[in-house]
């Protein structure tokens, strides 16, 4: 058994310490440029022979983009589609360990268009587990057909009644061949790694920068690539380092705050061996093929399996829970909180860390600055709120579309930078809300259905050729479905007028309620069922006979 492993770095996250070099493919190896005709004796060139031994080659690029994860790589790329040089710095290599794994609807159709937009008609089978299984089987995945949730109360083991009111399964798609997936990012990130190298954008892996220098023709970034000094000069920096990231720290940005949303910590691995859940009969999907959410009064564990042996497991809880668990303490710290989840220690009781736990003391993060002249982060490294509900990569995908206008102009600075953050923000306070009620099931599932009506309806929308319809992510700008949630977030958390709230949040997600949402008839099983859309069709502005022509070129019918 692993134990926890904390990085040095202040309150970042303890990351898996880098495994061993199992390969340096992806690296640049050929770094220097073809030997200049250097006569020996010029002054001039004696001085720029020193010049470069002190500061190292210098590499030039319209973009660097610094973090080279799948949301990194794939900036890169699009840059590359969009007609610029483009450098890729990553401080480790490919493959490497990496959280945030599960995608969701909205995502998978975020990477479609991002793929067909850009020309990048190689990502496309990484938008659905059949496409993928037959394309790319050697890049480990999961088969993801819904959202399944189980609620315990901590010491007992699971039990639910005929009404099946500890349990919420909500499928996403209706049959394997168009399901989402789980991610397998040590072999995601590398391929992204690698597919971007093809399209000619230049890779440095194993350079650490340790400055940026912000002039008004362009950014000087310097650091060390294997002990050798090396700098890069761009006309734009993107950071794609993940939260509390590069840029954050090096330019000592401030913090800002994340509405409604408690203090949380982690505790997360990959393991093996890993027994099954049992899986009801007549569930609208195999409940295991699914991101697995066990919640309980103060937290919840993620369970998703891939399907090269590994599931990746792991543990979010408020501040308060996490230390009475003492999930610092790694191992140990899972084993107690298995202790107090009785029926799912019956699954891992064989289980096996493959590669020791990572503890993170503090989840949620949120720059206060996230664009400048001459920069701008990603949305996965201007903040991050938790993995429920698997928010990580639509808002990166998101975020890549709107950098993309950035580049080519259609958007600013400033509206970039406003999207960002009213979306961390909606996250924030819809899963700060979630915590606020995960001790009383019938309001968490209920406030669920905020996040499914706004997810598929905004999906509806875009499949239908008709975005204006929702332009942010869980609707947040919308001028009656934004304000709305917010109002109902903050009675969750405010703990007030609980019959009322449920209530309202029925009326909210009504017109917005294309995938038969909060219907009690269904005693919270829902299934992905086409007549839902059909019969929902004018809240879309749409009818039956277009919804259906839309599912059948998109092969979800
Ligand atoms: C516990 C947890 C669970 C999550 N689960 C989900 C989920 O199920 N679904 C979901 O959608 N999202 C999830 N997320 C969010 C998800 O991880 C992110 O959205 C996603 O990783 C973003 O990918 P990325 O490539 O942009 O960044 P990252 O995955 O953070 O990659 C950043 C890269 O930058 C490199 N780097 C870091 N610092 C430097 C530096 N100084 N110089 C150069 N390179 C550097 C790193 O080595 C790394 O390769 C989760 C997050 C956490 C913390």
């Amino acid at each position: 058994m692993g134990s926890a492993r904390a990085s040095p770095e202040s309150s970042r996250e303890g990351r898996v310490p880098p495994r061993p070099k199992l390969t340096s493919k992806w690296g640049k190896v050929d770094l220097a440029p073809p030997a200049p005709k250097r006569n020996e004796h010029s002054l001039w060139s004696r001085l720029g022979f020193l010049l470069t031994w002190l500061n190292g080659v210098e590499h030039k690029a319209d973009i660097a983009v610094v973090g080279g994860g799948f949301g990194g790589a794939l900036m890169a790329m699009v840059a590359r589609r969009l007609g610029r040089s483009v450098v890729l710095i990553e401080r480790g290599t490919h493959p490497r360990f990496a959280i945030g794994e599960s995608s969701t609807p909205l995502a998978s159709l975020l990477l479609q268009q991002l793929a067909e937009e850009h020309d990048l008609p190689q990502l496309l089978p990484f938008r659905r587990w059949g496409e993928w299984q037959r394309e790319y089987p050697g890049i480990g995945c999961g088969l993801k057909r819904g959202f399944s949730f189980f609620h315990h109360t901590l010491g007992q083991a699971f039990s639910d009644d005929e009404r099946r009111r500890n349990q919420l399964l909500v499928a996403a798609s209706p049959r394997d061949e168009v399901a989402d997936t789980h991610w397998f990012r040590a072999d995601f990130d590398a391929h992204f790694a690698n597919e971007a190298q093809r399209l000619g954008v230049e890779y440095f892996d194993q350079t650490e920068l340790t400055s940026v220098d912000e002039q008004s023709d362009g950014v000087t970034l310097a650091g060390r690539r294997n002990g050798e000094p090396v700098t890069f000069r761009a006309d734009f920096v993107i950071d794609a380092t993940g939260p509390r990231g590069w840029l954050h720290r090096t330019l000592g940005l401030a913090k800002r705050e994340l509405p409604l949303m408690p203090a949380t910590s982690g505790l997360f691995a990959h393991f093996k061996n890993v027994g099954a859940w049992p899986n009801p009969a007549g569930a609208p999907y195999p409940v295991e093929s699914a991101a697995v959410h066990h919640v309980f009064d103060g937290g919840w564990v993620w369970v998703l399996r891939f399907n090269n042996g590994i599931t990746s497991a792991g543990v979010a809880a408020t501040r308060q829970r996490a230390d009475e668990l003492g999930l610092a303490e790694g191992v140990l710290g899972w084993q107690r909180l298995l202790a107090k989840l009785p029926t799912l220690a019956e699954q891992f009781a064989a289980a096996e860390p493959v590669d020791g736990f990572v503890f993170a003391p503090e989840l949620s993060f949120c720059s206060g600055q996230i664009t400048g002249e001459r920069w701008a982060m990603l949305p996965s490294s201007a903040g991050f709120v938790d993995p429920l509900l698997s928010t990580g990569f639509p808002l990166t995908l998101l975020g890549i579309q709107r950098l993309a206008k950035l580049l080519g102009g259609g958007i600013d600075r400033a509206e970039y930078e406003r999207r960002t953050v009213a979306e961390l923000g909606q996250v924030s306070r819809l899963v700060g809300a979630l915590y606020a009620s995960m001790g009383d099931f019938e309001l968490f599932a209920a406030l669920t259905q905020v996040y499914f009506a706004a997810v598929s309806f905004s999906e509806t929308a875009h499949r239908l050729g008709k975005p204006e319809l929702a332009e942010s992510f869980l609707l947040c700008d919308h001028p009656e479905f934004g304000p709305a949630t917010r109002e109902i977030c903050e009675s969750v958390v405010r703990l007030s007028k609980r019959d009322e709230t449920l209530a309202k949040i029925r009326d909210v997600i009504e017109p917005f309620n294309v995938a038969g949402l909060a219907d009690p008839a269904k005693h919270n099983w829902y299934p992905a069922v086409a007549n839902d859309l059909f019969a929902a069709a004018a809240k879309l502005g749409s009818s039956a006979d277009k919804i259906r022509e839309m599912l059948l070129r998109e092969q979800l019918l």
